[in-house]
């Protein structure tokens, strides 16, 4: 089942459990707006490279539209529509006042020079300013893009609408970006975590993880894990995975990846075969890479008793089913990675205010909403005797739909 197939399944499921109008369900599921465009650059050799830029915007009842920019080569339609609509249901969990989107270009970041994607950022910003706005749809970063990219957004975007810091989260700090917003998915998987292992008499501390993803999110999760007296014992990323049943050495893992570009080569661990990544012996294990990663092909074989999902919809529909049936825990992505969107608003806010908030206000606050979210999706299950990731979706799909119908449609 393809992502998009698989969360509109998901919030069907809701709308049938909260007992949503199939009408209202439909305006709920059709994005907003849809845009493809096209992007094409210079290289630095002088030949000229086409690229495919997309933004859906998928709902706004609760506010602006909010969601990352993406550059990878599975960037296409159905991909972002679904990720698109999964960051509505996101920030109504979190119950931050926005709606959902999200864009990118289909394009191999890895292959492109620092100019190139200068270039291939600012014409995509060109060929969509005037569809996203402050108080319309505020971009930030993703798989492939970091606060540079977000500078070169605000750069363009300010030259046709005036300096506009809100523009997009996830800036550099010198821009007004938050302090704590780099860390703030990984700090939100921890806190998730934390809230989860609580509910089973457990914490994170002696509990075995393995992390699939080395990237923002999984590495800031395997350093705050750590710090935690969790044992992170195997990880992967695309140069390779690794392993040490003792506990790898986090700090000088990310020493190494700094020197490395990668895992891989790692001193104090052995190496492994990244398929089987998904399948190591742990307590946790927590898929921060891609969306589809695990399946019905390899959900037998999973051992974690949780399963914390860092990254977007990495559970088939099918797999959520297995993994049900064998009694593990699945903590679902639009919980358990709502941190980043959470610390955009933060940034969002200050940048409004134009009041700048110390790193202990930003991590404290984070704290509060995760735990809250946590709370509101649990009472979610036990109003409707379900799993957390319905808890999840009739939560989220209940507050947008308050939201859409207060407002109306009257003209
Ligand atoms: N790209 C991140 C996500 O998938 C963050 C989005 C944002 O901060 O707007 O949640």
């Amino acid at each position: 089942m393809n992502a998009l197939a698989a969360t509109n399944r998901n919030f069907r499921l809701a709308s049938k459990v909260l007992g949503i109008d199939s009408k209202l369900a439909k305006s709920l599921l059709i994005p907003f707006r849809e845009v493809k465009v096209e992007c094409t650059i210079p290289k630095d050799d002088g030949s000229l490279a086409t690229f495919v830029g997309f933004r859906v915007q998928h709902d706004n009842s609760r506010g602006p539209m909010k969601g990352g920019i993406r550059y990878h080569p599975q960037v296409e339609t159905d991909e972002v529509n679904a990720l698109a609509q999964l960051m509505t249901w996101k920030a109504a969990v979190a119950n931050i006042p926005y709606g959902g989107a999200k864009g990118g270009i289909g394009c191999d970041p890895s292959e492109l020079t620092v100019s190139e994607l200068e270039r291939l950022t600012r014409v995509f910003t060109q060929k969509i300013h005037d569809l996203i706005g402050i108080q319309i749809d505020v971009p930030a970063p993703d798989m492939g893009t970091g606060p540079q990219t977000m500078a070169w957004i605000l750069d363009e975007y300010s030259k046709f609408h005036g300096h506009s810091p809100a523009i997009v989260t996830g800036k550099p700090i010198d821009l007004g970006g938050s302090l704590g917003r780099e860390a703030a998915t990984g700090r939100g998987v921890l806190f998730a975590t934390e809230a989860l292992l609580n509910e089973y008499g457990k914490s994170v501390s002696g509990q075995r993880f393995v992390i699939q993803g080395f990237g923002n999110v999984g590495s800031w999760a395997a350093k705050l894990i750590s710090e935690k007296g969790g044992k992170v014992v195997a990880v992967s990323d695309i140069t390779g995975a690794i392993k040490n049943s003792q506990g790898l050495d986090i700090p000088s893992l990310l020493k190494h990846c700094k020197e490395h570009r990668g895992v891989r080569g790692f001193q104090g661990a052995e190496t492994i075969d990244p398929q089987s990544i998904l399948l190591q012996d742990c307590d946790v294990l927590i898929p921060a890479a891609l969306g589809g990663v695990i399946n019905k092909e390899n959900a037998k074989e999973i051992k974690a008793k949780f399963v914390v999902e860092a990254a977007n919809h990495p559970t088939d529909p099918e797999a959520d089913e297995i993994l049900k049936k064998k009694g593990v825990v699945i903590l679902p992505d639009i919980l358990a990675n709502s941190g980043g969107v959470t610390v955009s608003y933060f940034e969002w806010v200050q940048n409004i205010q134009g009041f700048m908030w110390d790193e202990e206000k930003v991590n404290k606050e984070l704290k509060t909403y995760m735990s809250r979210g946590f709370k509101d999706v649990k009472e979610m299950c036990k109003s409707h005797d379900c799993d957390l990731r319905m808890g999840a979706f009739t939560l989220a799909v209940n507050r947008v739909a308050r939201a859409t119908l207060l407002r109306g449609w009257e003209a």
